[in-house]
């Protein structure tokens, strides 16, 4: 009965996957919504004997994500992995369908998973993981869980409910952190040790320590309420980071240089990608690694060369406004370029730009498969330009995204861009596939002239 039931579903999800195909349709969590009305405990049905690494968090979670993925490829590992726009119960259950044989029997022995917080307890009780990494946790301008108090509580329920899983934290939330508190599991905390920011900590996420309500005080602190915190009151502090930054070194052009320490022992670690988040999403992705029991020399080698993923990124200033380039050539990379654009905050000026010469690819409809409605559910900007000779075809992906229609302004030349650009008053953020790349950033860097640089 059990196993009929399994295979319905398996059938009804795969049939519903075609049904959607046939209508030109993607992107949906139906198969998995479908499968599960049919067999409730289908995902831990199929998870059953998938060694499984979960994470969650407010923010990193597809960077992250990604270089773990990026990790496994390099090795030659096999491995089923959602992507962020497939992280509640339903999609991730499409997901282990996809890599099952119709009967339910899995084809993949390892799974990398990003979970919605929401839906993180139901989804951490059916796979049971082995390894589980919370990233951060940041107030969302949009909530849906409410208060970011609530969404931490989502977070504690399910690891409750794993309580064989290793759980890697990040030390310096101290949100994220206090999950640690009083949990059966055996917890890993990770951090940055050798950064300190002149800046005042920006605490409005996390002002009050959990335990007794004081005010947080820091030693010393990174950027927005991370860094090493503690409690005047109770003296709860930021606990000690197994897997740490002992310093970290913006490379021009590169990214970053960090020196890990773990308790193996320390090694130079080359980011391929640039700021002091990815940092972070680099100790969070080689914590796991690590913790799941992999080569982690050999993953943070990998990360090498992550960067090639991201597409280029380019950084040169007009005048006084700083200027990024970010090559986006298809959804993956594009995700995680508006997922940095949306870290950026709002007081930014995006363009996207969009051509359709031989060497893009002439189709561009992949710009349908990439989650520009993630960026617009969280940011809403002032003005976004856009430009390329499929400009209305942008135009009308960033309307159906939920970017307000009378921000957008189409430039109909480059200099109009560039003009735009040079005037926008806040940094600018330029967004083009290839061939449209070749030439904005021509324009501009002739603009910036002699005060282009790398970062
Ligand atoms: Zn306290």
């Amino acid at each position: 009965m059990k196993k009929l039931r399994v295979f319905l579903a398996c059938l009804a999800s795969r049939l519903t996957r075609w049904g959607i195909r046939l209508l030109g349709r993607g992107g949906t969590s139906l198969p998995g919504k479908v499968a599960l009305r049919i067999c409730p405990d289908l995902l831990s049905v199929l998870g059953r004997g998938v060694d499984t690494l979960i994470l969650t968090g407010t923010n990193g979670k597809t960077t992250t994500a990604g270089m773990l993925r990026h990790m496994l490829d390099t090795a030659g590992t096999d491995y089923l992995s959602n992507r962020s726009g497939a992280n509640l119960k339903s999609g991730i259950t499409a997901e282990f369908i996809q890599n099952a044989a119709i009967t339910g029997r899995m084809k993949k022995k390892l799974a990398v998973i990003e979970c919605d917080e929401g839906n993180f307890p139901a989804v951490v009780e059916a796979l049971q993981p082995r390894v589980i990494v919370v990233t951060n946790l940041f107030r969302d301008q949009l909530d849906r869980y409410g208060e970011v108090s609530h969404t931490r509580e989502y977070l504690y329920q399910g690891i409750r409910k794993a309580p064989a899983a290793t759980v890697c934290l990040n030390a310096d939330c101290s949100l994220t952190a206090s999950l640690g508190w009083d949990v059966p599991n055996e917890v890993v905390y990770y951090g940055v040790d050798g950064v300190s920011s002149d800046a005042e900590p920006n605490v409005s996420d996390a002002p009050h320590c959990l335990a007794c309500g004081e005010r947080y005080a820091y030693r010393r602190h990174t950027f927005a309420h991370l860094g090493d915190w503690y409690c005047p009151g109770c003296g709860r502090s930021r606990p000690a980071p197994a897997v740490a930054a002992e310093s970290v070194e913006p490379v021009p052009g590169a990214g970053s240089r960090i020196v890990l320490r773990t308790p193996e022992g320390e090694r130079t670690v080359e980011l391929a990608l640039p700021a002091l988040y990815n940092v972070y999403n680099a100790l969070s992705a080689l914590s796991a690694a690590r913790a799941m029991g992999w080569d982690t020399d050999a993953c943070a080698e990998s990360l090498r060369d992550f960067g090639a993923v991201f597409g280029r990124m380019e950084s040169m200033k007009i005048g006084d406004t700083p200027v990024q380039v970010v090559l986006v050539k298809n959804p993956a990379g594009c995700d995680r370029v508006l997922e940095y654009l949306a870290s950026l905050g709002e007081d930014v000026f995006p363009v996207f730009c969009l051509n359709d010469n031989v060497n893009d690819g002439t189709d561009v409809s992949w710009i349908w498969d990439a989650d520009y409605e993630a960026l617009f559910a969280k940011r809403a900007y002032e003005s976004i330009g856009v430009w390329g000779i499929r400009a209305e075809d942008m135009r009308l992906r960033l309307k159906y995204a939920g970017a307000e229609d009378a921000s957008i302004r189409v430039f109909a030349t480059l200099d109009e861009l560039a003009d735009a650009v040079a005037r926008a008053g806040k940094p600018a953020v330029v967004l083009p596939n290839y061939t449209a790349m070749l030439t904005v950033r021509d324009k501009l860097s002739t603009l910036a002239g002699k005060s282009r640089f790398w970062e």
